[in-house]
């Protein structure tokens, strides 16, 4: 592509068979030109004789093509195409801040100059996408590394084949803008496309976000582009259809191992190898970063990351991924599996599948996606921190621990549970976890200890109104989630208030917290289930935050003592139940300080611990799990 002698000189659709489009250009099996999105483009002369030649590298390279056959490249701006060179063109309006929206190989991108603060921001704005870090394409690992920590681990992942964005800690001083990210992190990823190569190579990094609307799936089509992201400058388009739209894969690295964070792009259809059997199931995943899997016998299929299933685009998305993952695994379903959320869109979709259902609870799905992954066959404690998940007892479950062995599971330890005001809407607003927890602690008192350590936290017109509806136990579900209980921290410290993002409350606790020696109380009360008190340590916290200690300090206490207080509840558990072997999964696990401080001291303490590499602990990998669990189930029982 770059030897100017060559006919593919500067071609953006050049392609390896090894690294090139696959799985988003593919129709059906076998993956022959005609099954995937390059069968209208017939070969030319040049290119066929390539094709036929069994010692040329391009030999039956399905998606082979040159500028005179295959795909190109145009322009697009003010609903005009544009004259000039295209890639060259968008590298001049890029260079001058502008927005473009570039269609890549699984969907559209949304990119700026990543050292122009005034464009990050304007496209901040404009996508309505106010703190959440924007992921960066840079041309080279050498690039990176001068605003980015690359590890050899980071490294090899950010050159492998499936080319995902890796999560790294930033350099300073910078040349980038500083309005990419507000964490001490960013993700970026190397070009993988010969149209990346030829634009990013201009520049130090482009932001490049997911070409979509707010919570919608990511955009695929060149007319959907044109409309739903009328507020790019420009268009960078190209005529080979997206037959599977794909998001980038995410992931990050501790203590020298991977954590997949959004299986998407590169990583699908890949199969997991099961330990067991599988009859054929088809598992409908959560309601957030919904994936979907089919299993048959020793092999689980995971789609991509399709997403939050509240857009009505997620689900129609998410029923053709389902015909279109039958077709090119051939496996039809005999059961389906999904949540027992009895109002998640999934279980819905199940309920009219007219297949045998299997419901299978969230937290146990977390831990089974773990067994599965790990092909763990003995019985295992599962320490799930999580957001949100619908409990046995119908109140929303999330900071366990549940005995698994095989299909089964029992609940044998968790949070004290805390209602959560105005249900699903405490989790937009971590404020209101905050006065629920003091209020629980210190009765009325509570809403005048909030007032006086964080009075521009809230309205007193809404405090009054959460404190009636704790009051009257009105849409206040109880939860035992250690999501919210970070978010209690968040708040109560003056940290974040609403949240724009999934998890915004929690990261930001997690990215200030510093090395103290510092702890807070806490006890169990241990009866059939072990119940961990969480009062002491709200006292504890109302306490420093008077006596003004600083927030990264209670953070970093806090951090530590819930990796202390699972340890102790991991010993407790151990000679209750005679077991070693901790599995560990929800998506509060993204939390590096709390992943890598529990299992280092759970080894140090010599428990067997197991945690994801394959698949996200968070919702991501909700499907695995079930599907696991589902199959054992029909495996034993037969249903
Ligand atoms: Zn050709
Ligand atoms: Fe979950």
């Amino acid at each position: 592509m770059n030897d100017p002698k060559n006919r593919r000189f500067k071609y953006p659709f050049i392609n390896c068979t090894h690294c090139g489009p696959r799985f988003t250009i593919i129709q059906d099996l076998p993956y022959d030109r005609p099954n995937t999105s390059m069968a209208n483009f017939h070969l030319c002369d040049a290119c066929f004789l390539e094709y036929i030649a069994p010692y040329d590298r391009r030999f039956h390279a399905q998606a082979t093509a040159c500028s005179s056959c295959g795909p190109s490249v145009t322009l697009v701006t003010h609903q005009k195409t544009v004259e000039a060179d295209p890639v060259d063109m968008a590298i001049q309006m890029l260079k001058q801040g502008k927005i473009l929206a570039i269609k890549g190989m699984g969907g559209f991108h949304l990119a700026v100059d990543a050292t122009n603060t005034a464009a990050v921001l304007r496209l901040r704005k404009l996508k309505n996408r106010p703190d959440k870090p924007f992921a960066l394409m840079s041309a080279t690992v050498e690039k990176i590394k001068q605003f980015a920590e690359v590890g050899t681990v980071e490294e090899s992942l950010l050159e492998s084949a499936q080319s995902p964005i890796v999560i790294l800690t930033k350099k300073y001083p910078t040349v980038l803008s500083t309005a990419i990210s507000k964490s001490p992190t960013f993700g970026v990823m190397l070009p993988y496309t010969p149209l990346h190569h030829l634009i990013v190579t201009s520049f130090s990094a482009l932001v490049m976000t997911s070409g979509n609307v707010s919570d919608q799936p990511i955009i695929s089509r060149n007319d959907v582009a044109l409309e739903n992201l009328a507020f790019a400058d420009a268009f960078l388009l190209h005529d080979r259809p997206i037959l599977n739209p794909c998001d980038d894969s995410i992931v990050c690295v501790i203590n020298k191992e991977t954590q997949m964070i959004r299986r998407a792009r590169g990583y699908v259809p890949g199969a997991i190898r099961l330990q067991k059997s599988m009859p054929k199931i088809l598992a409908l995943g959560g309601h957030l970063k919904n994936t979907l899997c089919l299993a048959h016998h020793h092999y689980a299929y995971l789609s991509q990351h399709l997403g939050d299933l509240s857009s009505v685009d997620t689900i129609q998305w998410m029923q053709s991924t389902i015909d279109q993952m039958i077709q090119l695994t051939g496996i039809s379903p005999e059961w389906v599996a999904c949540d027992m959320h009895p109002d998640y869109q999934s279980t819905r979709m199940a309920e009219k599948m007219g297949l045998p259902i299997i419901q299978v609870q969230h937290h146990h799905a977390h831990v089974a996606a773990c067994m599965a992954e790990n092909g763990i066959m003995e019985p295992v404690l599962g320490i799930i921190l999580d957001g949100t998940g619908y409990g046995l007892d119908q109140t929303i479950w999330g900071g366990e621990v549940l005995l698994c062995e095989k299909h089964t599971f029992r609940r044998v330890a968790h949070l004290e549970t805390v209602p959560m005001p105005g249900g699903a809407s405490a989790i937009q607003y971590p404020w209101k976890m905050a006065l629920s927890w003091l209020l629980k602690t210190f009765g009325t008192e509570g809403l005048d200890i909030f007032n006086h350590i964080q009075p521009q936290a809230f309205d007193q017109h809404s405090a009054k109104i959460v404190q009636q509806a704790l009051d009257q136990k009105i849409l206040s579900p109880l939860t035992s989630s250690m999501g919210r209980l970070f978010d209690t921290v968040s708040a109560l410290t003056g940290l974040c208030q609403s949240i724009t993002y999934e998890g915004q409350a929690a990261i930001e606790l997690e990215n200030i917290a510093g090395d103290t020696h510092r702890k807070y109380s806490y006890h169990y009360i241990d009866k059939d289930i072990t119940i961990v008190q969480i009062q002491p340590m709200i006292h504890d916290i109302i306490k420093d935050i008077r006596s003004g200690i600083a927030v990264s300090e209670i953070s970093g206490a806090f951090h530590t003592t819930i990796v202390d207080l699972l340890t102790d509840l991991c010993h407790h558990l151990k000679s209750k139940f005679e077991m070693d072997h901790v599995v560990l999964s929800g998506g509060v696990f993204q939390n590096k300080r709390l992943f890598s401080g529990l299992k280092t001291k759970l080894q140090e303490h010599g428990f067997y611990t197991y945690a994801h590499a394959k698949v996200p602990c968070n919702d991501g990998g909700l499907s695995l799990g079930q599907a696991y669990v589902a199959g054992l189930k029909v495996a034993r029982v037969g249903l």
